[in-house]
């Protein structure tokens, strides 16, 4: 089932790919597999997949433990500083920094491991009171304020667009997300050069993609529903 679903998302990727004029090497499909056993994420890697999103820390420690072999994890969920120390050598990205405070804990952490952490900036797009992320116009200043933390690489921007049946209801902030990332290119800000657009999940990363997106990241496409009754 999730070879299937696998070969189903890449079809489509591949499809707003060609509709959008783009490469599809432009584009890195992120396995969300949080909730989901190691043996699932082992049925994705068996179909070639090394790229993989969660968003807990435990659960990304116990993963990264269990999977011995080389795969990329990315922190995708809200991150509170007191875990940060769990990270370093871990994670490859943390797609969710969206306050000094935490930036500042990233920064002494990787310097501690010796490593540069690669981080988008999280923006809530649509304004929604329910998600974390910085408003759009509070961005530029955020990434002017932390801009010259020297173990914190900014390589871009991640949303998460609003739950909805009609994905191209959500354009309007893929294409806003975009925008935000060639307006802090050009303030030349020392240090900051944006090239990744980490947006879109299994209802709207084809449009995401028409957008620019650079790392979707889908769970419920590959894996199926997932089922919380369990979790903490
Ligand atoms: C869970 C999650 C996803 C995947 O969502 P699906 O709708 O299952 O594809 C993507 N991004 C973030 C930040 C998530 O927490």
């Amino acid at each position: 089932m999730i070879k299937d679903n696998l070969e189903f998302v890449e079809r489509k990727i591949c499809e707003a790919c060609e509709k959008a004029g783009r490469d599809r090497s432009e584009v890195t499909l992120i396995a969300v597999s949080k909730t989901k056993p190691v043996s699932d994420i082992r049925q994705a890697m068996d179909c070639g997949i090394r790229v993989f999103g969660e968003n807990k820390v435990q659960e990304i420690r116990d993963k990264h433990e269990a999977i011995t072999e080389n795969v990329d994890w990315h922190m995708i969920g809200h991150l509170q500083a007191n875990k940060v120390k769990y990270l370093p050598g871990i994670v490859c990205m943390i797609h969710s920094v969206d306050n000094e405070k935490l930036a500042l804990e990233i920064e002494k952490q990787f310097a501690k491991a010796n490593i540069v952490a690669d981080v988008l900036i999280e923006v809530n797009m649509a304004g929604e009171d329910t998600k974390f992320g910085l408003a759009p116009d509070d961005t530029i200043e955020f990434v002017k304020a932390i801009s010259s933390l020297e173990h914190i690489r900014i390589r871009g921007l991640m949303t998460i667009a609003p739950y909805t049946d009609d994905p191209e209801s959500n354009r309007v902030y893929f294409k806003g997300l975009r925008e935000l990332k060639d307006k802090i290119n050009a303030e030349g800000i020392q240090g900051v050069k944006m090239d990744t657009l980490s947006m879109g999940m299994t209802g709207d990363y084809q449009v995401a993609i028409e957008e620019g997106a650079t790392f979707v990241r889908v769970g419920t496409g590959i894996f199926g529903e997932r089922d919380y009754s369990n979790i903490k």
